[in-house]
């Protein structure tokens, strides 16, 4: 059995979790300054939608591979918290026009993208169907996770296969040495510490950053598919159109924001109201034709996503004589990436088991 001490409790280190606990001949400890039930900005994964919609220029195997284990869970496990629902993309002239730079500029709004062969459905919509001032639109079959259901149900899956948690905060990567459940010095230490991955000693990585993201979830449920803008015409450059309604009375998140290095993790009023007022726009069957009075808000709420320029670190490296598995700083997209990405954390973990059985030199 190899010892392994997974520091983070947000989706990555839980995903990494479960998939190295289902994989066997590992003895797994979590810890973490926060788990989930807790709410802190600085805590992303409960603050998330969470959906697929995918953001890679090109296939990337993060958003590949994860897509048919989400796909799976919504099909077969109803009580992970995940059902399908129909996403609708629309795209503004301007957008189009300046080749989608704004906040989030990547591929999800680009024409024919690569993912289209991913999910299913994916077709662009009648010219009908596309409303006043945008340009084109497209949908497709994709999920919502609630995470108030989903974080706890990795959780379980995790405790049911032996995996210990703990609370412990960190000041150096190199602490998770003393913390394994068993009292041994753990083989392996997984850093999935997300945005803190810029303040953690023997880490300190000071290409992360906070990418605000402020919602307001409320109870209405009016619309049938989630809904995606590829900008907005009242706010900043920084400011998102979206609505997704959680699985399983998880109420409907209205969004958002995303502000590069912003750590403000107090909801700003005005920003909720423009979030409520295009939302209503966009969707009018939210409120029954009713303007933002109609909206009954569950909570105002920020989470701060783990930017990381130049994208994500999932890499090992040898620090103080023990190997760390890195798997943090990735943005807006930690759910739809994150089978993905502990795929790649167990690859990284079977070539150092191997390397230690050959005895070599750390
Ligand atoms: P976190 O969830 O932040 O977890 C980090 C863990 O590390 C925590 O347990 C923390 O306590 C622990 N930790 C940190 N430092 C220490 C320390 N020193 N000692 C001990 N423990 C420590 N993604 C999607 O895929 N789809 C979406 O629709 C989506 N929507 C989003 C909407 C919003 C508003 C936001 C804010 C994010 C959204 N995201 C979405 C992004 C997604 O939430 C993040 O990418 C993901 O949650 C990051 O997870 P993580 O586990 O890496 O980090």
């Amino acid at each position: 059995m190899s010892t392994i001490v997974i520091v983070g409790a947000g989706v990555s280190g839980l995903t990494c979790a479960l998939q190295l606990a289902k994989q066997g001949g590992n003895t797994i400890t979590v810890v973490a300054k926060h788990m989930p039930g807790d709410y802190d900005a600085e805590y992303t994964s409960p603050f998330a939608g969470a959906n697929v919609l995918p953001m890679a220029p090109e296939y990337n195997r993060w958003e590949g591979e994860t897509w048919p284990e989400l796909k799976k869970l919504a099909e077969t496990c109803p009580e992970a918290g995940i059902h399908f629902q129909k996403a609708v993309l629309y795209r503004r002239a301007q957008d189009e026009a300046a080749g989608f730079a704004g906040p989030l500029s990547d591929g999800l709004f680009v024409r024919n993208p690569w993912y289209k062969d991913l999910v299913p459905d994916y077709v662009d919509l009648p010219a009908s169907e596309v409303p006043e001032g945008m340009s084109s639109a497209s949908s497709f079959t994709s999920v919502c996770i609630n995470t108030a259901i989903y974080l706890p149900w990795l959780v379980g899956q995790c405790r049911a296969r032996g995996v210990v948690f703990k609370r412990a905060v960190l000041k150096h990567i190199s602490d998770a040495a003393k913390l394994s459940h068993t009292g041994r010095k753990p083989d392996i230490i997984i850093n999935a510490t997300g945005l803190l991955s810029c303040r953690l000693g023997g880490v300190m990585d000071q290409k992360v950053m906070p990418a605000r993201g402020q919602v307001v979830l409320v109870r209405n449920e009016a619309t049938p598919n989630m809904v995606c803008t590829s900008g907005t015409d009242d706010g900043n450059d920084d400011e998102l159109c979206y609505i997704m309604q959680r699985a399983a009375g998880g109420g409907t998140i209205l969004g958002g924001t995303y502000m590069k290095g912003n750590w403000d993790g107090v909801p700003d009023p005005n920003i909720a109201t423009r979030i409520m007022k295009r939302a209503v726009e966009a969707c009018p069957a939210l409120t029954g034709g009713k303007g933002i009075e109609a909206l009954d808000v569950i909570r105002h709420a920020v989470g701060l996503r783990p930017y990381r320029e130049g994208g994500v670190r999932i890499e090992k490296e040898n620090i103080n004589g023990t190997w760390v598995v890195h798997n943090y700083g990735h943005g807006g997209w930690g759910y739809q990436g994150s089978w993905g990405c502990a795929f790649r954390v167990q690859e990284l973990v079977d070539e150092i088991k191997s390397e230690l059985k050959l005895g070599s030199k750390l």
